[in-house]
């Protein structure tokens, strides 16, 4: 166990294993080799993280820090991060299998998350209200919800828990960060900082283990305010179940199965490229995939052997080569699953017209592929057009006109995104209006911003973060009333 790496959770301040002193390994998922190991933390592990949370919550230190104070100390965790983006991307990608270079990327984004919530921190106003009564002065001030347990999945944890940890340390929350037990090491390491900033102990925690065990430990603990989720259909509805027999309040960030709708009158290679970002970065494990391909039916053929020609050439390889064009997946489940619902497509009728199978090239070694996936004749209402597949799969719908590509689009339980390609801007406008999607891209996929807000309807979620609202989520407005009468008036004379 020489090279292995052992991690350790942030709680009140102090690195901690967990009291039981179990561990769970993380794999590379190229290699499939274990590389580090991270604390199997359980109910006494989240006991004390939610006290120390609630403590920082109630000292003088930070309840009593000023907004602008507050704004200063995520201003310089953003520096902080900025130093160390490479390091972090490296970590993710030994814990996600993700490509170095999508994730060197996306550290060098979260630092604008930091400094913009850092801005908004002393820009948070209350109101003097209207009264019946004159002789009362009627206020509002808005108030940190309390504790906030963060939960977040394995594709992008640093950037998602930044979602999150931002408007919450903002709005003067103090937080408990729970990463996936497959890619908690980017988040452990990341805790550090936080104190470096000059975070007062106790603010952030960071606490690792499997979702039913820590996870649902903190979720029931009474004293928490707040859960926000990032993950799955089935993790989401047993947060939500748990979190309601406590009134805590919820915010839920789930699955898609997004519609990237290609028309006639586009540039057709653009949405080539778009259909690819859709589905295959990230070896397709984003919740905004564009898993659902509608294409007009005068162009269809045109545009799958547009998209043949592209996926045929991407280069699978080990994710830490800047050369690589797609990555392994992370997990054996997930490698597993997706491979499953090939066969299941296969078996609904679907044609395969490219990939199929687990990735095997001569730069795959034992790394969990998955080859870049096609299918054609998919109807919607089949399992590949309706499932959450979480992997390079794309399915294809053919659609008549614009009334049956909205009809399609919008038969889904989920309401993530949607992507419209066409020249027409009266069509991108009409069609935007009517999908039912928390996010709508007009000749563009994938583009996510701290500025735009994000968030899903229907199964996939509720609750928005990022943009100026964001902020609020982690807000409880207070009505204080003043009474400024001399004389009290007896209820009963
Ligand atoms: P997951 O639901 O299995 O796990 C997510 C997190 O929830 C993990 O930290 C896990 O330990 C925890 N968890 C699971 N069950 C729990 C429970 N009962 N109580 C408390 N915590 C629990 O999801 P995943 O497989 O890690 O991630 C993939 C999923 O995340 C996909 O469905 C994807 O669409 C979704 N996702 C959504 C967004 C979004 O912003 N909408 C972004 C990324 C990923």
């Amino acid at each position: 166990m020489n090279d292995i790496q052992d991690f350790q959770m942030l709680i009140g301040g102090e690195a901690r294993s967990a009291h039981d002193g179990e561990w769970i390994e993380s794999t590379f998922p190229f290699t499939r080799q274990t590389w580090c190991r991270i604390p199997r933390g359980k109910a006494r592990d989240a006991t004390d993280a939610v006290t120390a949370a609630e403590a920082a919550l109630e000292s003088a230190e930070w309840g009593g820090m000023t907004p602008t104070a507050r704004g200063k100390l995520l201003y310089r965790l953003a520096d902080l991060f900025e130093a160390k983006a490479e390091e972090f991307a490296r970590l993710e990608v030994m814990d996600n299998g993700k490509r170095i270079t999508e994730m060197a990327g996306q550290m060098r984004r979260i630092p604008d998350w930091y400094r913009y919530f850092a801005g908004l921190a002393d820009k948070v106003e209350g109101a003097v209200l209207p009264n019946e009564n004159q002789a009362v002065l009627n206020i509002t001030r808005p108030m940190p919800v309390g504790v906030v347990v963060c939960i977040t999945p394995w594709n992008s944890p640093l950037l998602l828990a930044a979602y999150k940890l931002a408007p919450a340390l903002a709005a003067g929350c103090t937080v408990i960060l729970k990463p996936s037990e497959f890619t908690s090491a980017s988040s452990l390491a990341y805790g550090a900082l936080f104190e470096e900033a000059g975070f007062p102990p106790g603010v952030v925690n960071v606490v690792t283990g499997f979702g039913h065990e820590i996870g649902e430990a903190l979720v029931t603990d009474s004293r928490i305010a707040k859960v926000s989720f990032t993950g799955g259909e089935q993790g989401g509805r047993a947060v939500y179940k748990l979190a309601a027999e406590h009134f805590h309040e919820v915010a839920l960030e789930l699955g898609g199965k997004s519609p990237n709708i290609v028309f006639p009158d586009a540039n057709l290679d653009n949405a080539a490229n778009g259909a690819m970002a859709g589905i295959f970065a990230a070896s397709g494990q984003t919740c905004i995939a564009g898993s659902r391909l509608l294409v007009h039916r005068a162009v269809h053929d045109d545009v799958v052997d547009r998209i043949i020609n592209k996926a045929s050439n991407i280069r699978m390889g080990d994710p830490l080569d800047p050369a690589t064009q797609m990555a392994p997946v992370a997990t054996e489940a997930q490698h597993a699953k997706i491979l499953e619902y090939i066969e299941i497509a296969k078996s609904e009728g679907a044609t395969c017209v490219l990939g199929g199978k687990a990735g095997q090239g001569p730069d795959c070694g034992v790394g969990l592929f998955v080859e870049p996936t096609i299918f054609t004749d998919v109807t919607n209402d089949m399992r590949i057009a309706r499932e959450e597949v979480f992997g390079p799969v794309l399915s294809v719908i053919p659609f008549e006109d614009e009334e049956d590509a909205i009809q399609i689009a919008n038969d889904s339980n989920y309401g993530l995104a949607a992507g419209l390609w066409t020249q027409d801007m009266s069509r991108a406008i009409r069609l935007s209006d009517r999908l039912r999607a928390g996010t709508v891209w007009v000749n563009t996929y994938r583009a996510v911003s701290y500025t735009s807000p994000f968030g899903g309807i229907k199964q996939s979620g509720i609750g928005r973060e990022n943009g100026l609202k964001a902020i609020e989520e982690f807000l409880a407005t207070k009505s204080i009333w003043f009474n400024t009468a001399e004389k009290v008036p007896n209820p009963f004379a």
